[in-house]
C-alpha cells in the first residue's frame, strides 16, 4: 500500500499539469495511491457546487493533498474555493519557495529564499463592509467616536485584525522550518513604523519568539517598502523571510516574477492537519486543453510535497532531472525558450516525460 495522497486536477489547464506532475512524481519510484477528487468547474456540472464535501472529506482523512488551479467564476454566486480550502482546512501558512533555476530567463540569478506568508488573517479575512451599508455607517459612527482621526461617511470599510495567535504561529513554522532546512537568517517584514499596533503586534511577536533561536537562527526586521526595494537589487541578502497576509502575497509574486514567472512557482499550504500544495499560478483558461503551459510549478509542488512526507532522495533526484531539463532548454515549453513563438518547443506532456527520462536513467 502506498501512502494517500488526495489529488485535485482542477479546471482550465489544471488537469494538464496535475497528469505531468502525477507521471514524474509516480517516475520517482514513491508508491503514492492518489485518490482523485473533482473540484472546480467540472464539480459544477457534475454536482452543482465546485467544491463537494467528498473533496474536503479525502483531504481530512489522507492529510495531504495537491492541487491544479482551480477558476473562480466571477458573478456566479460561487466562493472562491482556494479561499474556502485555505479557511475549512484552516491551512494558516503559505510557503512559497523563490530559487534561480539555470536555463530560466530570470530577472535576477541571485535568488534563493523561502516566503512563509500567514493565510487566514489581515485585511485578507473576508471582514469587509461595503460603501453605505449599515454596519459601515454603524462602524464609521462608532469609530468616529471613539477615535481622534474621523473616518470619512462616504467610507467602504475592511478590517485588519492580526491576532497573537495567529502570528506566533506562522513566526514559529517559518523558524522551525530555517532549522530543518539549514537555513540561517529569518527576516520578518512589517510596517509596523505606520500600524504601531497590528503589524507592530506582528514584530513584537517575532521578536520574542526569535529569541529562542538566538545563536541557531538569526533574526531581522524590514520595513515592507524597503524589502521590494532591496529583494529586486540585493535578493542574496535574504534567506527566510516571513509576512502578514496582504505584503506575504505581493512579495510572494515580486519574488516569482524575479526568478522568471508563474509557470515555475510552486507553492503550499500547511495546517496543523493537512496540507495542501499547488502552483502559484491560476488556470490559464485561454490555454486549457492545448497541452501548451508549462508543468514545472506543479511538479515543484509536488517536489514540496515529496519533502513534506519525507520522501528527500526522491525530492533531490526529481529536482535534479527537472534542473538538468530546463538547463538543455531542449524539452521545454513555450516560456522556457528565448523566442516564445520558438517552433522547437514541446508540450506539457513532452516537459514531462522528458523528465521522466532523465529520472530512469
Ligand atoms: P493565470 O495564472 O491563470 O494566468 C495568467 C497568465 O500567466 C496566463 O495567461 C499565461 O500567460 C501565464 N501562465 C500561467 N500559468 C502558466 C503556466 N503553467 N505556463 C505558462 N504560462 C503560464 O492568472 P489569471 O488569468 O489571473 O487567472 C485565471 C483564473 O485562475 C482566475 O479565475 C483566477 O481566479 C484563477 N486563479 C486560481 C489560482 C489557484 O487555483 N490557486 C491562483 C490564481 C488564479
Amino acid at each position: 500500500m502506498g501512502i494517500r495522497v488526495t489529488l485535485l486536477p482542477g479546471d482550465g489547464i489544471g488537469p494538464e499539469v496535475a497528469l505531468a506532475m502525477k507521471k514524474c512524481v509516480d517516475a520517482t519510484g514513491v508508491s503514492i495511491d492518489w485518490e482523485e477528487q473533482c473540484v472546480g468547474a467540472p464539480a459544477i456540472e457534475k454536482f452543482g457546487t465546485p467544491l463537494p464535501q467528498a473533496a474536503i472529506d479525502s483531504i481530512r482523512k489522507n492529510k495531504i493533498a495537491i492541487k491544479g488551479p482551480i477558476e473562480t467564476p466571477i458573478g456566479k454566486g460561487f466562493r472562491s474555493v482556494n479561499v474556502q480550502l485555505r479557511q475549512e482546512l484552516d491551512l494558516y501558512a503559505c510557503v512559497r519557495p523563490a530559487k534561480y533555476i539555470e536555463g530560466t530567463r530570470a530577472v535576477n540569478t541571485k535568488v534563493n529564499l523561502v516566503i512563509f506568508r500567514e493565510n487566514t488573517e489581515d485585511l485578507y479575512a473576508g471582514v469587509e463592509f461595503d460603501l453605505y451599508s449599515d454596519e459601515a455607517k454603524h462602524l464609521i459612527k462608532e469609530i468616529n467616536a471613539v477615535s481622534k482621526k474621523k473616518v470619512r461617511e462616504d467610507s467602504a470599510i475592511s478590517i485588519k485584525p492580526i491576532s497573537v495567535f495567529g502570528s506566533e504561529r506562522i513566526i514559529r513554522y517559518a523558524f522551525e522550518y530555517a532549522v530543518k532546512n539549514g537555513h540561517k537568517k529569518v527576516s520578518l517584514v512589517h510596517k509596523a513604523n505606520i500600524m504601531k499596533f497590528t503589524d507592530g503586534l506582528f514584530l513584537r511577536t517575532g521578536q520574542k519568539i526569535a529569541e529562542e533561536y538566538a545563536g541557531k537562527i538569526a533574526f531581522e526586521d524590514v520595513i515592507v517598502d524597503n524589502m521590494c526595494m532591496q529583494l529586486v537589487q540585493k535578493p542574496e541578502l535574504y534567506d527566510v523571510l516571513v509576512l502578514p497576509n496582504l505584503y506575504g502575497d505581493i512579495v510572494s509574486d515580486l519574488c516569482a516574477g524575479l526568478v522568471g514567472g508563474l509557470g515555475i512557482a510552486p507553492g503550499a499550504n500547511i495546517g496543523s492537519d493537512a496540507a495542501l500544495f499547488e502552483p502559484v499560478h491560476g488556470s490559464a483558461p485561454k490555454y486549457a486543453g492545448q497541452n501548451k503551459v508549462n508543468p514545472t510549478a506543479t511538479i515543484l509542488s509536488g517536489i514540496m510535497m515529496l519533502r513534506h512526507i519525507g520522501e528527500t532522495d526522491a525530492a533531490k533526484r526529481l529536482e535534479k532531472a527537472i534542473f538538468e531539463v530546463i538547463k538543455e532548454g531542449k524539452d521545454v515549453t513555450y516560456d522556457l525558450k528565448a523566442d516564445r513563438n520558438d517552433p522547437t518547443a514541446v508540450g506539457t506532456q513532452e516537459m514531462a516525460e522528458a523528465i521522466c527520462k532523465k529520472l530512469r536513467k
